[in-house]
């Protein structure tokens, strides 16, 4: 019989480590990774035929739970007229003009044209791309512990994965590439504006992620995003902001509808939600900057499978069940979760904080709230593994990382919240004893 023991032995003589995305060899969790075959709802199946309740949610698209019975209907039947075309369809349109729609409901500054393409990674290289064409400079900034998918130049100091592994960056960039990126701490104004003050007249991007959820979750400051994109516009500079990981899970319009502060972002980019569940992402600004883009501008971008029909057909499905009422249902669940494990943590005298940004938490192990990725790298990591280890013995299935989020479904229903609940008191405990 197929276990997930004997799946990663396979796994590992085939592919590196086992897998084709460094976490998923839960290397920092200290234990067998699981090898699921099957998903409903709020939980997934691994070959051993175990049960968990969900808290990855495919590290977020799965925001409505997993094969949502109409995300599922509508990618059939998209089968069924042709797995894609390498030419344009309707429904691409239709997309572009939702996510606009959205938008513009909410936000100041509307987003006036959407390019399509297939990861998180390929979105913010271009928006990248499209920044240093529109502004003829060639540096970017970024912040220490944000992730912005795995481009060249946005690998130094980079969350998730990278943060996981401990690495700096990675091996096979080359020195004058990386020199172009200029790395920043997060949530210091200070810093920034030294940097600007140096080279201001290089930088053609600040990007970052609209809440940083890739180093756990570190909200920005009050008033942190509109004075970078003050900063950046007073310098001719272009902000990007990563809407990945946040963008139409926080709310309707992602981060930037729902942040305290008013700001106005030049280029956005969108992943994970938009697509359902299948490889879908996309860039937007306005028509000024996006019509740069090849064919109308000189900014090349292209992708065989751009804006596929199935993938598309996904997004379109999950947009539009994804009303106030599902938010109000992630937000509601993704509290009572959240005030679970501070209790269950607090109960057991271990020292944590619970950060959140909308319905995006996760539990960092320390006294005091960290601000950036130094005082998230400061924590007590080491309560991580075995907390999550007892969680997983218990049938919950939680990222396996402290530097990631917890990704709440609008599927966690009642029975799935107990369970979570319950099991948070024994790892708690283990917790304690690490
Ligand atoms: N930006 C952010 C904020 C992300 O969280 C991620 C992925 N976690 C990416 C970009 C890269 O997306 P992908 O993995 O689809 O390339």
């Amino acid at each position: 019989m197929s276990t997930n023991a004997t799946e990663f032995d396979r796994a590992r003589a085939a592919m590196p480590g086992g897998v084709n995305s460094p976490v998923r060899a839960f290397g920092s969790v200290g234990t067998t990774p699981r090898f699921f075959v099957s998903a409903s709802g709020p939980r997934v199946t691994d070959v051993e035929g175990r049960d968990y309740v969900d808290l990855v949610g495919s590290w977020g698209p799965a925001i409505l739970g997993h094969a949502h019975p109409a995300v599922v209907e509508a990618v059939q039947d998209a089968a069924t007229r042709g797995l894609g075309f390498g030419a344009s369809t309707p429904g691409e349109t239709e997309l572009a003009e939702i996510v606009e729609a959205r938008i513009a409901r909410d936000c100041m500054r509307p987003i006036e044209k959407l390019r399509l393409v297939s990861t998180g990674t390929e979105a913010t290289m271009t928006a990248i791309r499209l920044a240093r064409g529109a502004t003829g400079r060639d540096l970017i900034v970024k912040f220490a512990g944000h992730y912005h998918g795995h481009s060249d130049g946005l690998l130094a100091e980079a969350g998730s994965g990278v943060a996981t592994l401990a690495m700096p960056g990675s091996a096979g960039v080359p020195a004058p590439i990386a020199a172009q990126t200029l790395v920043v701490p997060y949530n210091d104004l200070d810093a920034l504006r030294e940097v600007f003050a140096a080279r201001g007249d290089d930088i053609a991007a600040i990007i970052v992620e609209a809440a940083p959820a890739n180093m756990g979750i570190v909200p920005p400051a009050l008033g942190f995003n509109a004075a970078i994109a003050d900063l950046a516009h007073e310098n001719g500079s272009l902000l990007i902001l990563d809407e990945v990981l946040t963008g139409f899970r926080v709310g309707p319009a992602g981060w930037y509808g729902i942040d305290p502060v008013s700001f106005t972002p030049d280029l956005i980019t969108f992943g994970k939600v938009i697509g359902g569940g299948l490889p879908l992402a996309a860039l937007g600004g306005s028509a000024a900057i996006m019509d740069l883009l090849a064919p109308l501008g000189p900014v090349y971008q292209a992708g065989t499978l751009s804006g596929n029909p199935l993938a598309v057909a996904a997004g379109l499905a999950t947009l539009h069940h994804l009303d106030a009422a599902a938010y109000e249902r992630i937000d509601a669940a993704s509290h009572a979760i959240a005030d679970a494990a501070a209790s269950a943590l607090a109960a057991e005298g271990v020292a944590h904080v619970v950060q959140r940004s909308g319905n995006l938490f996760s539990v960092q192990f320390t006294d005091t709230a960290p601000t950036d990725y130094e005082t998230v790298k400061a924590q007590d990591a080491f309560r991580y593994p075995p907390f999550f280890r007892a969680m997983l013995e218990q049938g919950v299935s939680l990222p396996p990382s402290v530097f990631e989020a917890w990704f709440v479904s609008a599927a966690h229903d009642d029975t799935a919240i107990s369970q979570i609940i319950d099991a948070l008191p024994a790892a708690a405990r283990a917790a304690a004893s690490a």
